[in-house]
């Protein structure tokens, strides 16, 4: 199996290239044609088997169709944590960089107006911790009718930090018709119930 046949677009197989991968990890094989396809995804995979790339990319590939509108993120990435939102950051731009897509990091201990200002201005991929963005949404500084593809990275971990009614809220309001991927290294029953919940006849891919 290599990237080329994944179906993933050649300006994305370019930077995939830079980046020095020949292959695709298990779980990005596996992922990344459904995701393609718009279905709901259940990954069941540890931190260190490519998990980023494998909804990173092909996101990449969805977004680059259609444009950002203002205070209305066309996507948002759930993160437990600063760190890895920001690597999922890194991620965005290191595969995106012959896409010209916009990101904002939403993220505890950074300035509050640098992020109001990249949101005003609209963009494609919202990354977050859910404090952070539960915050922002309680003073009316961002809507997200518009988010078509969210992202619930590291549930387990979203678990264990308390964080489980702040993505129940998050999820209510994002439109219904939307694609949802849950990444989590393991599947305990409340996470099970979060994605019966909120994800629609998912294709569950384990690694
Ligand atoms: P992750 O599980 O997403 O945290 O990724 C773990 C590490 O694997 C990161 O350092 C990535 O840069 C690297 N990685 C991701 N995909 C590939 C790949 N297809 N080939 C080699 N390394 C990869």
């Amino acid at each position: 199996m290599s990237f080329a046949d994944l179906g993933l677009s050649d300006e994305l197989l370019k930077a995939i290239g830079e980046s020095g991968y020949t292959e695709p990890t298990a779980i990005q094989a596996a992922a990344i044609p459904p995701v393609l396809m718009n279905r709901d995804l259940v990954g069941i995979a540890q931190t260190g088997t490519g998990k980023t790339a494998s909804f990173v990319l092909p996101m990449i590939d969805i977004l680059a169709q259609g444009r950002s509108r203002a205070m209305m993120p066309r996507s948002l990435i759930l993160e437990p944590t600063r760190e890895l939102a920001a690597q999922v950051a890194e991620n965005f731009e290191k595969y995106g960089k012959y896409h010209k897509l916009s990101m904002a990091l939403l993220i505890g201990g950074t300035s509050m107006g640098d992020q109001q200002k990249a949101l005003a201005k609209g963009v494609d991929v919202l990354i977050a911790t859910p404090g952070r963005l539960m915050d922002l949404f309680a003073r009316g500084k961002i809507l997200l009718s518009g988010c078509s593809i969210l992202v619930i990275d590291e549930a387990d971990r979203m678990l264990d930090m308390g964080f489980i009614p702040d993505i129940e809220q998050i999820c209510s309001k994002l439109p219904a018709t939307r694609q949802t991927l849950l990444f989590s290294a393991t599947m305990p029953p409340v996470i099970k119930k979060l994605a019966d919940k909120f994800l629609s006849n998912p294709k569950q891919v384990e690694v």
